[in-house]
């Protein structure tokens, strides 16, 4: 059969836009994904005790953009979550991000939080120019709570230290002197009521979209038809590593269950120094699955496995702009995504970045019927 478009991936980018082009733009869509299932990272399924897990890890919804949330919201229901995580540091599981909390309990203060902005400002290092994660974390909260907090978290998170690790990796943890210890201040914080799952399975469900799964679109490109091609896997194998690999930092996830109800006292507790993995998460925390048994996560970063982090430093910026200008001079052929941009996005922003190229692909369509 001939299809209107290809697409490559049925994780978030490549999902919104079969459901987009599909239903909008009444496009005929074949939606290739080599794994057994929709969803990509978001997918989640019911474990061999019936407990909803995440397979890739804890996916926490969060947005500021009403446009994306209400997009969203036609395919799920939502349960009201916000994410609180802890940091088991000498001891004691902490309020991570660092806030006022996080100081007194550490050290015995009493701290208000006028007096916490001014002991930031004593034990906050000088650095002239921020360009480092350690940089951004030193220069706000002094070197202790860099060191209990920050330094082995990321070294077992990146495999790097982070004095080599570019600043955006750090600068999205905000430092507070307030006791809120949400981890998240999006407007929009919620869980997919029913799962992720079941939200793509509601999107991706209409006559016009065929799906492939279990399938290497390398393996099969030769014996398809189509006009376009949305492509959202990563953007270095598509060109065949012409002009190298582009770094990634992958995960090992242990999946576990317990016989007994409660684990942890939050869904996400992380282990900055004592183990080699980096958090633990309690599912039934996130979904408010009620059962007498609980599943937990152990992640383990590691090189090797399936890409999950661009690894943010100059070099790879630089070799990802290579593939870039490849992917520019490319007729019919668009890359979107975390793996096609190289580019960590959290969900809502790869939602919003195809539901960008989705008006540009409709957009650039009415401007040829017109010329
Ligand atoms: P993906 O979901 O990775 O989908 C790409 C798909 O392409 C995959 O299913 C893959 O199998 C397929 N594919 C690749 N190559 C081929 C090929 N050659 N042939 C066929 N199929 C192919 N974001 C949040 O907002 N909140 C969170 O809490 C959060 N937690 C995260 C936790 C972890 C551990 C990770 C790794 C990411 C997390 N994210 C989170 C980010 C989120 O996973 C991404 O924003 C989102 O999955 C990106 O969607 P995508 O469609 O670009 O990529």
């Amino acid at each position: 059969m001939h299809y209107d478009y290809a697409i490559v991936g049925a994780g978030f980018a490549g999902s919104v836009l079969a459901e987009r082009l599909a239903s909008q733009a009444g496009k005929t869509v074949l939606l290739i994904d080599k794994r057994h299932h929709i969803g990509g990272n978001a997918y989640d399924c019911p474990n061999e005790d019936g407990i909803l897990i995440h397979l890739y890890g804890p996916h926490i919804f969060h947005t500021n953009s009403p446009d994306v949330f209400s997009y969203l919201s036609q395919f799920t229901e939502w349960r009201p979550y916000e994410h609180r995580v802890l940091a088991s540091v000498d001891g004691k599981l902490l309020p991570i991000p660092i806030n006022l909390d996080t100081v007194n309990k550490l050290y015995g203060y009493n701290f208000t939080s006028e007096e916490l902005a001014e002991y930031f400002k004593t034990v906050g290092e000088q650095v002239d120019e921020i360009r480092t994660s350690e940089d951004v974390v030193v220069s706000q909260v002094g070197r202790d709570l860099y060191e209990k907090f920050f330094r082995g978290y990321t070294r077992k998170q990146w495999g790097v230290d982070p004095s080599e690790l570019d600043k955006m990796v750090t600068s999205r943890i905000p430092t507070r002197t307030n006791q809120d210890d949400r981890y998240f201040t999006d407007e929009f914080q919620y869980m997919p009521l029913h799962g992720y799952t079941k939200m793509f399975e509601k999107m991706v469900d209409h006559p016009n979209i065929h799906q492939m799964l279990s399938t290497d679109f390398k393996e099969v490109k030769d014996q398809l038809s189509f006009d376009e091609l949305i492509y959202t896997g990563p953007v270095d194998e598509y060109f065949d590593f012409c002009f190298g690999k582009l770094p990634y930092r992958s995960l090992r996830f242990d999946h576990q269950t317990l016989d007994t109800p409660d684990y942890q006292p939050v869904s996400v507790v992380n282990y900055p120094n004592d183990h080699a993995y980096t958090r633990i998460t309690e599912y039934k925390k996130l979904t408010g699955q009620e059962h007498p048994k609980t599943s937990l996560t152990f992640e383990y970063p590691q090189d090797e496995g399936d890409p999950y982090y661009p690894v943010p430093r100059p070099e790879n910026a630089a070799l990802y702009r290579q593939y870039k200008e490849l992917a520019d001079e490319q007729t019919g052929v668009h890359f979107v995504g975390r793996l096609g941009t190289y580019r960590y996005y959290n969900m809502d922003q790869v939602v919003a970045q195809a539901l960008t190229l989705y008006k540009k692909l409709v957009g650039a369509e009415s401007l040829h019927e017109v010329a």
